[in-house]
């Protein structure tokens, strides 16, 4: 987790990071109120509709729910809250890839230290 920690701090990985890679809410993860409203996160105040007035698949594949997809994927809004980020970073192989390496560079320094202690 700290390689999380870490890779969020640093404001050139940040950069890096929101050139390449998108946030996946609205598309692999929504937001609901207890009304009913649906949001694609906790952070956008775009509504895409209400599942106590429309069915779910209707407000899903709505116009409004493709106009907030868009508006996600031209990265006009890019915060990526805590509850976004880790299901949109896992979907993305060059994430896990980093992290993957990071903590295998890490765990093997560790273990060379030991043995030459
Ligand atoms: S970048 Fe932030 S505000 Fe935009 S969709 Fe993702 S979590 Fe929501």
């Amino acid at each position: 987790m700290s390689h999380m920690v870490d890779f969020i701090r640093n404001p050139s990985m940040l950069e890096h990071f929101f050139k390449h890679f998108m946030c996946n809410s609205g598309t692999h993860s929504l937001y609901m109120d207890p009304y009913g409203n649906i949001f694609p996160c906790t952070m956008l105040n775009k509504e895409i509709g209400n599942v106590r007035e429309s069915d779910f698949d209707k407000v899903w594949m709505s116009e409004e729910a493709k106009e907030v997809r868009e508006f996600i994927a031209k990265k006009k809004c890019m915060c990526w809250g805590s509850c976004e980020m880790p299901p949109s970073l896992a979907r993305n192989q060059k994430v896990v890839l980093w992290i993957f390496s990071r903590m295998l560079k890490d765990f093997l320094i560790d273990k060379k230290n030991r043995i030459f202690k």
